[in-house]
């Protein structure tokens, strides 16, 4: 594969699926990632070709450490390199911590921490070979100010800054960079569950006086992906309106 490579996982809906095309019109290869959403992502891929652009939907399990390593092999066997890894995919299961299930405490954190986990820990040895690569990894404004009805995913997303801060501390001597990105409150089909008022709320403390578009995120990991972050390494930007 003569064009760089970025891999997106959950790249079928949301927030992943504008991260997929802007990398795929900044020239990378995208391999789009999807655990259920294979209609979603086969389409991405048609969208992403039609407009002169190359991808593929690769289904895998982000939470399955096992079924990350065996596509992260098939992948680098096929396309001899991962240049940029996007950490997307995450899940919310909302409740008050009294309440919380058990079940829906170690999914959140399986997929949303584990997950981003699994793949750095599998694609990372390539990009060591390759002496270079980007990760960069969706936290939350969550995961740094808490959210009531969100002890799980609050936890996953300080989780992630955590990971992110330290990888980058181990990879930055290999020419890795390793950041995360923080949105506030972005429309999207897992805040669309949000009750009215809750949204209100949400909207009501962001000075820029409205929500984050996917394309707001969307632009700050494609400016994170490139060479002009090359020396940004460690950090967590928010993107929130100020929130
Ligand atoms: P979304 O619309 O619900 O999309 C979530 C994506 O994650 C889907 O593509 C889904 O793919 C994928 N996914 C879930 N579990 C997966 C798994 N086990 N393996 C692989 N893929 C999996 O959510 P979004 O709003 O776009 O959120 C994207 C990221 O931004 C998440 O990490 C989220 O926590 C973060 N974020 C969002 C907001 C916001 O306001 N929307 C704010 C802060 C942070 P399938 O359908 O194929 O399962």
């Amino acid at each position: 594969m003569d064009r760089k490579v970025a891999l997106v996982t959950g790249a079928g809906r949301g927030i992943g699926r504008e991260i997929a095309l802007t990398l795929a019109g900044d020239g990378f290869y995208v391999v789009a990632n999807y655990a259920h959403s294979s209609r979603e992502a086969e389409e991405l891929v048609e969208e992403i070709c039609r407009t002169g652009g190359g991808a593929e939907a690769v289904c895998f399990d982000v939470a399955d450490f096992a079924a990350v390593e065996s596509a992260a092999a098939d992948i680098i066997k096929r396309l001899g390199h991962v240049d940029v890894l996007v950490n997307n995919a995450g899940i919310t299961r909302d409740g008050l911590l009294m309440a919380m299930k058990e079940e829906d405490f170690d999914a959140v954190i399986g997929t949303n921490l584990k997950g981003a986990f699994n793949t750095m820990r599998h694609f990372s040895r390539y990009m060591l070979k390759n002496r270079g690569g980007k990760i960069i990894n969706l936290s939350s404004i969550s995961g740094i100010v808490g959210n009531p009805g969100q002890a799980n995913y609050s936890a996953s997303k300080a989780g992630v800054i955590g990971l992110t801060k330290s990888a980058a501390k181990e990879l930055g001597g290999k020419g890795i960079t390793v950041n995360a990105v923080a949105p506030g409150f972005v429309e999207t089909e897992m805040t669309a569950a949000l009750p009215d008022r809750v949204k209100e709320e949400l909207l009501s403390r962001i000075p820029l006086k409205r929500g984050g578009t996917v394309a707001d995120i969307a632009g700050v990991v494609s400016f994170l992906a490139s060479g002009k972050a090359d020396y940004i390494t460690g950090q967590v930007i928010e993107v929130n309106g100020g929130m």
